[in-house]
Parts: structure tokens; C-alpha cells; sequence
């Protein structure tokens, strides 16, 4: 079984789709993780985040694992280097090249067509399980977006200021709902969810209802 789900940054999915999967029993896939990972294995090898046959090719042989919620490249555990700022301000132009994404929609049903799992990212919906069984689209405003995203920099010590965060928010929505292939967008049978009223709890409770109900 595959339960789908998409969403803009900060909406909550991430955390939503990792206590669901927990609650039901089903493996989590985050794809941003296998796009940031690909962002990084790129910044390392010098590769340019525009040059789209170089990184059509590392996306293809790109040797990523999760351990439960451990992302490793090359063996090497990520989880914490793919969440820096300098990914957030280089991958939008990544995940934007057709070849990319075809490479990378490849791994990802590779991944979750094994098992049952919780899939999360911008295009799950629309374009690697539009079959899904159930289909999701988590959204929130923006200011409680961004102030979920600020509460998460906080904790981790990251050196950037609200400007900035404002800055790079509004910037990757935009990527994000308007790039040719892959775009964030509500597909026609997602149940559409505004979280921005609603705790962590809650929602992982109407979920699990709607999953029920639906068979
Ligand atoms: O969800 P997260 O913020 O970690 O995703 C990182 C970036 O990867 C997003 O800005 C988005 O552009 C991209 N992404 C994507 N397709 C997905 C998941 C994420 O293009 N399925």
C-alpha cells in the first residue's frame, strides 16, 4: 500500500508523514531527502547545479540508504549536512532538469514499491504513485509555515536571519509550483488539508480516520 502526500515546505508533512507511517505500521520514504542528497553529492563533486547531463548521470548512480530516519551517502550519514542552508539555496535549479527528476522518480518507486510506505514530497501525488490508494495534500500559511521553520533553525543553531528565511521560502515555492516538470500542485483526488489551525496530534488522528474510512 502507498499513501501519498504533498505539500510546500513547512507544511508539516515531514513530520506528519513519519508519525503516520509509525502509527500504521508502514515504512516512510522523504523524498526531498533523496533530492537534497543528490544536491550535496553535486556541491561536493563540483558539479554546477545547471548542468543538467552531469547531474542526470550522478542521480542515476547515486548510492543513497536510509537507516529508519538516517539518510547515508556513500555510506557517510547525511541527515544533518542536507539540512544545511547552502542545500536549501542550491537545489531548487537541481530538481528542476527533466533528466533529474526521471532518474530520480525511478529510485523512488524503486524504494517504495517493495513495501508499504508513507511517501512524501511535492510531485507523490501527481506524477510517482498517482495510483496511490491514498493521496494527501498538507498545506498551511505562511506565517505558520515559517514560523514551524524558524522554531527547527532555532533548535539547530543554523546561522540565518529571518530576512533570509522569508527570502528563501518565497523562493522555493515559487521553484516549486511553477518548474515545467514535477510541480508542487493539488491533485483532482487528494483530500486537501490546511493544517495551520491544528496540532501534530490531531491531524495524525483525522488521517488515520480518512485512511480507515476509505478502506
Ligand atoms: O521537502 P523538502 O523541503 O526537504 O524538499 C527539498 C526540495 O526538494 C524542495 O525545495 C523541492 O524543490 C524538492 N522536491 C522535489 N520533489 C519532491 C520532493 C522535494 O522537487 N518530490
Amino acid at each position: 500500500m502507498i499513501i501519498a502526500m504533498d505539500g510546500p515546505a513547512g507544511s508539516g508533512k515531514t513530520t506528519i508523514a513519519k508519525k503516520l507511517a509509525e502509527k500504521l505500521g508502514l515504512d516512510y520514504l522523504d523524498t526531498g531527502a533523496t533530492y537534497r542528497t543528490l544536491t550535496l553529492k553535486a556541491l561536493r563533486d563540483g558539479v554546477s547545479v545547471n548542468d543538467e547531463k552531469a547531474l542526470s548521470e550522478l542521480a542515476l548512480k547515486l548510492n543513497i540508504n536510509f537507516d529508519g530516519t538516517r539518510v547515508l551517502l556513500d555510506g557517510e550519514d547525511v541527515t544533518d549536512a542536507i539540512r544545511m542552508p547552502e542545500i536549501n539555496n542550491n537545489i531548487s535549479p537541481v530538481v528542476a532538469h527533466p533528466g533529474v527528476r526521471k532518474a530520480m522518480v525511478n529510485l523512488q518507486r524503486e524504494i517504495a514499491q517493495k513495501g508499504d510506505y508513507v511517501v512524501e514530497g511535492r510531485d507523490i501525488t501527481t506524477v510517482v504513485f498517482p495510483n496511490a490508494e491514498h493521496k494527501f495534500y498538507m498545506d498551511a500559511k505562511f506565517e505558520i509555515r515559517f514560523k514551524r521553520r524558524w522554531m527547527e533553525i532555532e533548535t539547530k543553531g543554523m546561522n540565518i536571519t529571518k530576512e533570509e528565511l522569508t527570502a528563501s521560502m518565497r523562493k522555493r515555492d515559487i521553484a516549486d509550483t511553477t518548474r515545467e516538470v514535477g510541480a508542487l500542485k493539488i491533485a483532482d483526488d487528494a483530500y486537501y488539508f490546511d493544517t495551520s489551525d491544528f496540532n501534530i496530534d490531531q491531524v495524525i488522528e483525522k488521517l488515520s480516520q480518512l485512511i480507515k474510512r476509505n478502506g
